[in-house]
Formats: C-alpha cells, structure tokens, sequence
C-alpha cells in the first residue's frame, strides 16, 4: 500500500512538475538554461604524471570536475609543459593560469616565511602539520603571507616522513657533510650549509642527470615510492633514514585569488574541498606504496639502507632548531608564523609523547 502511495505520489509530483515546465515554456523562452562551463589551467612542480605527486595533482584536477558536474574543467600541465617548475608561483601571481600544484618551500626566494608552510626540519609530522593548519593558526597565516601576492593557498598533499636521501660515500659523523653538493630543498639547505656542504636547489626531473653527472654528490626527494620511479638506487649506493629535513611536507594547491573570487559560491568550496580530499588521500597512497618500493629497493636492487648516525641527527637536530630561528629574526612575517608554528609544536609533542610515540615505541620494543 505504502508503496503505492508513493509510487501514486511520484507520478502526480511529476505531472505537477510537468505541467510548471509547460506553463513556464509558455512565457519565457529560456527554460533549459546551457550549463556554463568554466575552463582553468593547472600547472604544477612536478613531471606530468609522476607517481604520487602528478597524478595527485591529477586526481585534484579530477574530483573538481567531477564535484561540480562539469562545470568547472581543469587541464594540468607537468613541469616544462607551459612554465618552468618554479615558475608556478608566478604563472598563478600574474593569472597566466588559475591553479598551480607545488610546495611552498619552493618560493622561499618571494618569502623566507613560506619554507613553514611546507616542513621545518624535525618540525611537525603530516598529522600534526595538518592539526596545525586547520584547527590551529597556520591556514590562516599561510593566507595572510599569499595575500599580497593574489594568491590563496590550500594544503593538498603530503608524503609523510621522508627518507634522509642518497649518497655515494658513507656518512658517519658530520664532517662527511662538509664539502658536499647536495640537492635539499627548504630549511634542511641550511643546516647542510652550516656543516660546510653546498645545498642546491633543483626541481624534481633534473635530480637523476645531475646525479648522474656528478653535478650534484647527493640528493634526497621523497621517498621509497618516488625514489624508486627515479632511479636513484642505479647511481648512488647508500640509502639513508629518517628524512630528519622533512617530517610531513605539505604540498600546495596555489589559486590566484581573482579566478576564485570571480566563482560562484559553489565552485569555491568544490575547490577547497577537492583540495582537502586530495591531501588525505596522497597521504594514505604514499603509506601504502613507499612500503612496496623500499621492498622493491632493498630485495630487489640490492640498496644499501642505513640510519644517519645519533650524532650526526642530534646535531642536525640543533642547527635546524638555530636555521628556523635564524629565519624569523631575518623577518617580521616569519617571526609571527615560526612563533606559531613552534608553540603548536610543542604542545603537540607533550600529547604525541604519551599517545602516538608511546604507542610506536610499545608496538617495536628494541
Ligand atoms: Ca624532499
């Protein structure tokens, strides 16, 4: 009965419905209103398609279609394609495109400050980077420092803890690192800086050439996962952890700020929110593959996977405290955003003490 009392329902809905349309046909002639379709461009830091990283920004371009019918159609373009792999900023600055996909630390040239919106060695972890930002200040600041710019920033992506990188000599105390000409990105350049290393700053798809050139003696990228679709392990020999530079780098979607305003409503939160979606779910892709590749990377080439030695982290430990310090008495904006960024931090590692830490260090007793 019930059944057909709906069924009963839907059709006279229906008719009603039909009867509306009809009636509006009859005095205006735009009943079926054409879908208007909006076109952006993405270009990005990384190769077109790269694991992980591409594809994320792949995947963003994606959802955002998806989530608004149609209505908003974005093309992504890999490093190269239309602008140089750090001239995203800009092509977003100037309205060249509408979105770019990249890293903040990047832009450390426009501003020393952006380096936090990214990673700050032994800094904050992907959980802990991502509480900071949406529910504690860090979004915000990150705004505020893209405003002038016509910029608008959302996180959108992040690997988890990275590797400490390739090597071709071993090192066992700090005075390896002196010397060295190392691709590392951010604050982690430096501390190899005060070690007597010479950091340099390359975009992705340049690192296996220069390595292989000898332009460069090491280099870290990311991790298991995206090292492996390099090919790092055919010219370096050893492998070293934790990746101490970067604990839980956040990636960026950058919108010039005039395109999104110039929205409706609607698409603007289709925009923040592909964004959002996007930087969990990077997160949960790196954890399940960088397991696979380092098996890959071990069992498979043979790699030679070794710890930084203690001493050598304790000291990168209290030159990254000093680079971070160095940088916000350098700028009054970093100031601001490093007093933040530092305070979260250490509230955050009271409760990680007793909660995520505990348990790792409970769950592998050594
Ligand atoms: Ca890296």
């Amino acid at each position: 009965m019930k059944r057909r009392d709906f069924v009963t329902g839907v059709l006279a809905g229906s008719a009603l419905l039909a009867g509306c349309n009809e009636q509006t046909a009859d005095n205006s002639s735009t009943t079926a209103k054409p879908k208007k379709v909006i076109k952006w461009k993405m270009v990005t830091t990384w190769p077109k398609d790269f694991p992980g990283l591409g594809t994320g920004a792949n995947n963003l371009a994606r959802l955002i279609g998806e989530m608004s019918g149609g209505r908003l159609q974005v093309k992504v373009y890999g490093a190269k394609d239309l602008v140089p792999a750090f001239g995203v900023f800009d092509a977003v600055a100037q309205g060249t495109t509408e979105l770019g996909h990249g890293a903040a630390y990047y832009w450390k040239g426009k501003s020393e400050a952006a380096q936090f919106f990214t990673s700050v060695p032994f800094g904050m972890t992907a959980q802990e980077m991502n509480a900071w930002l949406y529910y504690g200040d860090g979004l915000k600041l990150w705004t505020e420092l893209y405003k002038p710019f016509g910029i608008v920033p959302f996180p959108a992506g992040n690997m988890g803890v990275q590797m400490g990188g390739w090597f071709n000599k071993e090192i066992n105390t700090v005075a390896d690192l002196n010397g060295l000409k190392m691709r590392i990105p951010g604050l982690g350049a430096e501390v190899l800086k005060k070690l007597g290393g010479t950091p340099v700053n390359l975009p992705g798809g340049e690192l296996f050439t220069s390595l292989q050139s000898g332009a460069i003696d090491a280099t870290e990228w990311v991790g298991p996962y995206n090292d492996l679709a390099f090919g790092f392990y055919k010219i370096a020999k050893h492998y070293y952890y934790p990746g101490w530079h970067e604990p839980g780098s956040v990636l960026e979607c950058i919108v010039n700020e005039k395109a999104l305003k110039a929205l409706p409503e609607d698409l603007q939160v289709i925009v923040e929110s592909a964004c959002k979606i996007v930087n969990q779910d990077m997160l949960a892709e790196f954890t399940a593959k960088n397991n696979q590749a380092l098996d890959t990377l071990v069992n498979v080439h043979k790699v030679d996977l070794r710890p930084f030695p203690n001493d050598v982290l304790k000291q990168f430990l209290s030159l990254s405290m000093e680079a971070a310090a160095d940088v916000s008495n350098r700028d009054p904006n970093a100031k601001k955003i490093f007093d933040s960024f530092m305070g979260f931090r250490s509230q955050v590692m009271n409760y990680h003490k007793i909660s995520e830490q505990a348990f790792l260090n409970a769950r592998s007793p050594v």
